[in-house]
């Protein structure tokens, strides 16, 4: 994996941003994979609404972030409807983090998020632009990074290493059953995993579950029995596999 831009791109934009983007979606294109199935990806025909890029054997989409900035709590995202609707549709790709360094023009980070961690609990709303910006009235959001459990942030390049690309591909795959939920049950599942991985440790008691029930009414106030939710999230996470069930009261998680 060659880390550097391709610099020659960017000599026929004159904004940064443009020059960024280029060269970044040049660089997926010709050093990142499908992570579903690990494919070369391709670029799609100018003008596709969705996604920068996708997979042509298993069509999986994908759109690429880039900043100069490692994956902090937030990403800035597009517009605030458009994103929501996406979400409501299933439309919404998979994203590329993609973190370069400004100075050398290397990438020194590349993450996946895929599109089943996209909820409509982590896009925030930022206020419209004021009357005298070029899109006045326009609403653009904000994505929570920091409520998407740690198994959806899946590492390509780290720290300006490869990750093992079969390692990937397994940590992509081994969650995509989240895809099968309709968007409510799925908001659930992750929240679930999320309080899993906040317990940080590889066997639990459904009494260190019940901890988050407080938290977990916070974020649904419309449910009033979250012990049971979070029972049938758990028996949903066995199901799947993500979880076994291993002896008296104890999970376990598998790998
Ligand atoms: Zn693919």
């Amino acid at each position: 994996m060659n880390f550097n831009f391709n610099k020659e791109l960017a000599e026929n934009y004159k904004a940064n941003s443009q020059k960024i983007r280029v060269m970044s979606e040049d660089w997926v294109v010709e050093n990142a994979y499908c992570v579903k199935c690990g494919n070369k990806l391709s670029h799609f025909e100018n003008n596709k609404p969705v996604g920068d890029m996708y997979c042509s054997k298993c069509r999986e989409e994908f759109e690429v972030k880039s900043n100069k900035n490692e994956l902090g709590k937030k990403i800035f995202g597009s517009g605030y409807n458009a994103m929501m609707a996406k979400i409501e549709q299933g439309t919404i790709p998979n994203f590329f983090y993609l973190n370069y360094s400004k100075e050398n023009l290397e990438v020194k980070n590349l993450l996946i998020i895929p599109k089943h961690f996209f909820t409509k609990s982590i896009v925030q709303a930022r206020p419209p632009l004021k009357p005298t910006a070029k899109r006045a009235g326009w609403i653009g959001c904000n994505i929570d990074v920091s409520s998407i459990p740690e198994k959806g942030k899946i590492y390509i390049v780290k720290n300006g290493i490869e990750c093992d690309k079969k390692e990937v591909l397994r940590a992509f795959n081994s969650m995509i059953f989240v895809q099968n939920y309709k968007i409510e049950p799925r908001g659930w599942i992750l929240d679930i995993i999320k309080c899993i991985e906040m317990l940080d440790k590889k066997e639990f008691t459904l009494d260190d579950m019940y901890a988050f029930e407080a938290v977990l009414k916070l974020k649904h106030p419309n449910n009033n029995n979250v012990r049971a939710k979070i029972r049938q999230m758990l028996q949903i996470l066995r199901n799947d596999n993500y979880l076994e069930f291993h002896q008296r009261g104890m999970y376990r998680i598998l790998d």
